[in-house]
């Protein structure tokens, strides 16, 4: 079924390029602050372990990023390491600025994700609050980018023992009000691997931050608050669709930058196809599937004068973020314009 579909869609001849059916992202209102006092961040797991290993790694004080979409609830996406500036010492830590300024650039771009504030460990300092000197920066951050709320979250070890538990400490800064000092905040996890972190490991992007990481901590050694035991995962919900669309805006963008024609996007009853150009009259088509990571589900090369069709053969699964694995696939088609059966020498 799925076959006869592509075949019907690909002896069509575009007949204007499309635009890509991205709907806008959600505004997001700086100015409100969040609903309830007692909120809470959700965060997901993959997150959360981000954190924890980069902390367990050093015994100074070290830090980086939040970076998510602050809805109803404010949800983090991706927990980033500093940049290769950044300055860790036993009691103070400070990032690399200019790293921040353009990943935070770059993740509101690519994923319309906004800065939230930073995460920091307090090794050696063991205060699960926010220091003075955190809070001035974080309302001087909060007033330089008209943010209502921002959040912050402190990491403390307690390494009595060789594997130390680590400790994490959300709060948030509500400057909507007269409200001054921050106050905790619950956190909900998550269980699995954040879609934002997940597309941009299969992307390879900013591959500074090393986005495996977070794999090398489990839960059992993480702790919120003065919790007894790890945190309770909760189910994912499916990924959303700012998600999905950028996802799919940013494979389109690569294939049209490969192609350097625009690509051809249809919306199907099981998700998407993008046609792009090979040499005139060849083009490739690949059908994506709607359920996240969107599987690449076939990809069919298409002489648009014959009407013939020949689908190609893939040698490993790839999702729609598997930009660099896609752009192989429309490489090795274009390198071959007639077909794998018709090689030109
Ligand atoms: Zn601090």
């Amino acid at each position: 079924m799925l076959l006869k579909r592509i075949k019907r869609l690909f002896k069509r001849r575009p007949v204007s390029p499309k635009e890509p059916e991205t709907r806008p992202a959600p505004r997001e209102d700086v100015r409100s602050a969040p609903r309830q006092r007692d909120s809470h961040l959700l965060m997901w797991e993959s997150e959360l372990r981000a954190i924890a290993a980069e902390t367990s790694a050093w015994t100074i004080e070290t830090g980086g990023d939040l970076f998510g979409r602050w809805q109803d609830t404010p949800t983090v996406y991706l927990a980033t390491r500093a940049g290769p500036k950044a300055i860790r010492n036993t009691t103070h830590f400070r990032l690399d600025v200019d790293y921040l300024r353009q990943l935070s650039e770059t993740l509101a771009t690519d994923w319309s994700l906004r800065y939230f504030g930073d995460w920091h460990s307090h090794h050696r300092l063991g205060l699960i609050e926010p220091s003075s000197g955190d809070r001035r920066r974080i309302r001087g951050l909060c007033g330089r980018n008209q943010f209502a709320s921002m959040a912050e979250i402190i990491v403390t070890v307690e390494d009595s023992r060789r594997d130390p538990i680590i400790r994490i400490h959300p709060w948030l800064y509500d400057l909507s009000g007269d409200q001054d000092a921050p106050t905790p905040l619950g956190i909900k996890v998550l269980r699995g691997l954040s879609p934002v972190r997940h597309a941009l490991l299969a992307s390879g992007t900013l591959p500074e931050q090393q986005f495996a990481s977070w794999q090398e901590i489990s839960c059992d050694r993480i702790r919120i608050g003065d919790d007894k035991s790890p945190p309770a995962l909760e189910p994912p919900p499916a990924a959303d669709a700012t998600t999905r669309d950028k996802t799919l805006a940013q494979l389109a963008r690569a294939l049209e930058a490969a192609s350097t024609e625009p690509i051809e996007q249809h919306k199907t009853g099981f998700g998407y196809i993008f046609v792009a150009k090979l040499r005139e009259p060849h083009y490739l088509g690949f059908a994506l599937s709607a359920d996240w990571p969107m599987p690449v589900l076939e990809v069919h090369r298409l002489n648009r004068d014959t009407g013939t069709n020949e689908p190609l053969k893939l040698t490993a699964a790839l999702a729609a973020s598997d930009i660099p694995g896609i752009l192989e696939i429309y490489r090795a088609a274009n390198a071959a314009p007639n077909g794998a059966g018709h090689v030109d020498r």
